[in-house]
């Protein structure tokens, strides 16, 4: 047999919302409530990679397009980059042309590698002078970052340029640009002393540019 369901208990009484006014709004001076400063930082207009030692390993005066390595993280970093719409370019000292270690044939052989492997880059510059020769562009001299810059429409301020010696920091410098130095064996100790910024890789590196961990963790740069 069955039993019969208990009946409901009855709802509770509806209880009326208290009138607004019955809880005043807290003054708004009594919240101690600061906005963030405005961050003093954007991402820059277009990033400009040294060649050799930076995008891909380093083999000395390279002549043979099939011993062009990129760096491990070079595809990553450049993807970011062209995610974020950011133009990204290549300036490289090629001395190897003045010194008669290498035509030009062979240079474009190898840039051509290093796009179809990394590319395609908005612009290249490449200097074929020698240290002697006191050209405009070979690095540190700013010729190749202006030119860059110049080809992109974008202010030499607003570039960044990425390489791994004292000489691509140098040239950023002298053209106004900002400069990440990704240090590799060759990397002399005093050019990573006195680099304004350095990361251990091109990730780290394009990380820095676009998302600049100061801005995002409230902590002060180290360098
Ligand atoms: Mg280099
Ligand atoms: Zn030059």
């Amino acid at each position: 047999m069955l039993s019969a369901r208990p009946p409901r208990p009855e709802p509770p009484a509806a209880v009326p919302d208290a009138p607004l006014a019955a809880v005043p709004d807290a003054p708004l001076a009594a919240v101690p409530y600061a906005p963030p400063a405005a961050v003093p930082y954007a991402p820059p207009a277009a990033v400009l990679f040294d060649r050799d030692g930076t995008l891909v390993v380093d083999v000395p005066y390279c002549a043979d397009p099939e011993l062009v390595t990129p760096v491990p993280t070079a595809r990553a970093a450049l993807f970011l980059l062209r995610a974020a719409g950011i133009p990204v370019g290549v300036v490289s000292n090629q001395s190897g042309i003045a010194r008669g270690l290498l035509n030009r044939d062979q240079v474009e052989a190898v840039n051509r590698r290093v796009d179809d492997l990394l590319g395609p880059f908005d612009v290249w510059q490449v200097c074929p002078h020698g240290p002697e020769d006191g050209c405009a562009c070979r690095k540190p001299a700013p010729g190749m970052v202006l030119a860059a810059a110049q080809r992109l429409g974008v202010a030499p301020g607003d570039v960044a340029v990425v390489g791994d010696i004292g000489a691509d920091v140098g040239a950023a410098r002298a053209a106004g640009a900002r400069s990440v130095l990704v240090p590799t064996e060759v990397t002399l100790p005093e050019e990573v002393a006195t680099a304004p910024v350095v990361r251990p890789d091109l990730l780290a590196a394009v990380q820095y540019l676009l998302y600049r961990p100061s801005t995002v963790t409230g902590l002060a740069e180290v360098r």
